[in-house]
C-alpha cells in the first residue's frame, strides 16, 4: 500500500498478443486517445495519481480497446486502477442519472477472493467515482438481499464480490447477470486454484452477454492457472511487468 513500489522507468513491460493497442505515457494522452470524460481525468488527479503505472500505461488501452487481457504485475503496482478506469470509461452516463425504467443493470462485475480485498477495491472505485452518480455495491449478504428487486438491481452499475457471495446469489435466481460487459479476476492466481474454479466457471457462464469482456490481473500466474485463463477468454493479449533492479 502507499506509493506503487516504482515508477514506470524502472519496470521492463513485455505485452504479447495480436495487433496490441500503444501504450499511453499519461493519463492526458489516454484522455485523447480514447476522449474519457474529463471528470475521471480529475478524479485522478485528486487522487495522487500523477503518472500511470506500466501496468496501467499497457493495460488500460487493451481493455479500452475492448480487448481480453491476462495482466501480471507485481504487488503495489497499481493493478486496480488498470481495470477500474477501462470500466468507469466505457460504462458510459450512469444508470441512476436516468429514471428506473432505463436502468440497465449490472455491467461490470469484479471479483476478488477475499472479502477484504474487495472491500479495498471498492474503495478504490468511489476515489474515481466522485463527483458522479454510479452505484457500486461490494457484495455482502445484506446488499444482495437489496438487490433480489429487479428495480434496485436495474440502477447498479458495478458489483464488487467474492466467489462464494456471488454464487450463492445466482443460485438464489434473483440476480441477472445478463448485461455484464466488463468481468474482472483479480489475484487471478487464487481465483483460478482449484478452491474457486468451479464458482469462476458458474459465474461466467451467468454472464450471457454475447461480448463479455474478460480480464484476468496477478502478481503471479503459475503455469496451470495461466492456461485456464487463457482458455477462458478470446484473442487475449498477455502483459508482464517485471521489476527492473534499481
Ligand atoms: P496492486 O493491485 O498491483 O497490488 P494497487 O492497485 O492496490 O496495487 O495499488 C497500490 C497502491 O498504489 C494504492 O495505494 C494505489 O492507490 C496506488 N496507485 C495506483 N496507481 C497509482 C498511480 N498511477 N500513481 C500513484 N499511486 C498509484
Ligand atoms: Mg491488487
Amino acid at each position: 500500500d502507499g506509493e506503487p513500489s516504482s515508477s514506470m522507468s524502472r519496470q521492463r513491460v513485455t505485452a504479447k498478443g495480436n495487433s496490441v493497442p500503444a501504450a499511453v505515457e499519461s493519463f492526458e494522452e489516454l484522455m485523447e486517445r480514447y476522449n474519457i470524460p474529463g471528470k475521471l481525468l480529475q478524479n485522478l488527479e485528486a487522487s495522487g495519481y500523477g503518472q500511470p503505472t506500466g501496468i496501467q500505461a499497457h493495460g488500460v488501452p487493451i481493455l479500452l480497446e475492448h480487448r481480453d487481457l491476462a495482466a501480471i504485475s507485481p504487488t503495489g503496482t497499481g493493478k486496480t486502477l488498470s481495470y477500474l478506469l477501462p470500466v468507469f470509461a466505457s460504462l458510459g452516463a450512469p444508470s441512476s442519472s436516468s429514471d428506473s425504467e432505463h436502468g440497465q443493470g449490472v455491467r461490470a462485475l469484479v471479483l476478488a477472493p477475499t472479502r477484504e480485498l474487495a472491500h479495498q477495491i471498492h474503495n478504490e472505485c468511489l476515489k474515481l467515482a466522485q463527483g458522479r452518480k454510479w452505484r457500486i455495491v461490494l457484495f455482502s449478504k445484506a446488499t444482495a438481499a437489496t438487490l433480489a428487486d429487479k428495480n434496485a438491481q436495474d440502477k447498479v452499475d458495478i458489483v464488487i464480490s467474492t466467489p462464494l457471495r456471488m454464487v450463492a446469489a445466482l443460485q438464489s435466481g434473483n440476480l441477472k447477470l445478463s448485461n455484464v460487459r466488463h468481468l474482472v479476476l483479480d489475484e487471478a492466481d487464487r481465483m483460478l486454484d482449484p478452491e474457486f474454479l468451479e464458482q469462476i466457471r458458474e459465474i461466467i457462464a451467468a454472464c450471457s452477454y454475447p461480448r463479455v469482456q474478460k480480464a484476468v490481473f496477478s502478481a503471479t500466474l503459475p503455469a496451470n492457472a495461466e492456461r485456464i485463463a487463457m482458455d477462458m477468454m478470446t484473442n487475449p493479449i498477455r502483459v508482464v511487468v517485471g521489476l527492473k533492479d534499481t
